[in-house]
């Protein structure tokens, strides 16, 4: 959203300053902001995503390579082919519209290395109005010759209440409830949050809570197969995305969606235990845990959980993995000691 942003900045030929007031400018903590008008030509091709000199990169652009034998490829990080045409070929040319070029590189920290060294030269010395923004949700795992020529801009969460207020004017359907639950979820990112909705987490988390609140006096296979369900569901969504990630990834990453959903009901109750939770959050039910339930409980819950995600990353057998932790976490919900 910012290197968008920043992109209708400087092609835009009537830039606006806006003033924010009040609890916006409460939330986003600055009074001022400049950003492109919105309305004219430049903008809204920025917005569409067809500005002539507004470069997207990312990994699929291969199918567009000339290279037919580049387009075969899966697209499994983004590699040099990608680069060069893409990038380092159209970084010389004069800008279309005569203000500036930008490149925009999403998932940067999946560029291979020998990407990086062919990006190198281009990263040092790009031509007068030219700009590059590399996105990385990881970016120590580019290389120290990439970084050290990149100005690092970081992006701390933003206020709960800031990606709440989003949430409500992009997705007018969402109730008071939900769009504190989902900007809860999003853990200060809008992007995050914003999948969540579209991947709809909220009823799958209600779904998760029946079986988890009943756990204690239910068969523990209920919610492995609930667990099993909802992921073939997400892994599907999750597939079809992207076209780039094999099935078995896909399910893999759709069961760690799930397990954080397990360990964030938990995370709930913690909060409704120790009076944290606010009138908004009262809609989710942690019934059936009884009052003796004391916190060191979720909290257990909630490392067992995360040593359940460490594993699945280790390819150990995904039954087993889910059969142990909710032998462990119906150990727990009865009231024994959960096993480390
Ligand atoms: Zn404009």
């Amino acid at each position: 959203m910012f290197a968008v942003g920043l992109a209708g900045l400087l092609v835009c030929p009537q830039a606006v300053e806006d003033r924010l007031v009040g609890q916006r400018a409460e939330l986003v903590g600055i009074e001022e902001l400049r950003r492109g008008c919105g309305r004219c030509e430049d903008c809204r091709w920025v917005a569409a995503g067809t500005h002539p000199d507004l470069h997207l990169i990312y990994r699929q652009l291969n199918r567009e390579h000339p290279d037919a034998d580049v387009r075969k490829r899966k697209a499994l990080d983004l590699g040099v082919d990608v680069l060069r045409h893409f990038v380092i070929e159209r970084v010389g040319l004069t800008p279309i519209r005569g203000r500036c070029k930008l490149f925009i590189i999403r998932e940067a920290d999946r560029m291979n290395p020998h990407a990086q060294n062919a990006l190198l030269k281009t990263l040092e010395e790009p031509p007068g109005h030219t700009i590059i923004i590399l996105l990385a949700t990881a970016p120590d795992l580019l290389l120290p010759t990439t970084l050290s020529r990149c100005q690092r801009v970081r992006f701390d969460p933003l206020p709960t209440a800031f990606v709440q207020e989003r949430l409500r004017s992009r997705y007018p359907d969402l109730s008071a409830e939900q769009a504190a639950w989902y900007a809860r979820i999003g853990e200060g990112s809008i992007g995050r949050a914003g999948q969540a909705v579209e991947d709809e987490w909220y009823e799958r988390s209600r779904r998760l809570g029946a079986r988890l609140a009943e756990l204690a006096s239910s068969r523990p296979s209920d919610l492995v197969q609930c667990w099993i369900e909802e992921s073939k569901s997400l892994g599907q969504q999750y597939a079809e995305r992207d076209e780039d990630i094999t099935d078995t990834e896909a399910t893999r990453r759709a069961l760690k969606a799930l397990l954080q959903l397990t360990a964030a009901w938990y995370d709930e109750t913690l909060r409704r235990m120790t009076g944290l939770a606010t009138d908004a959050d009262s809609g989710s039910s942690a019934h059936g845990l009884g009052g003796g339930w004391e916190c060191d409980r979720p909290i257990a819950a909630i490392d067992r959980i995360a040593e359940a995600e460490g594993q699945l990353d280790l390819n150990v057998n995904t039954q087993l993995c889910l059969e142990a932790l909710v032998n462990d976490l119906a150990a727990s919900a009865r009231g024994d000691a959960v096993a480390a």
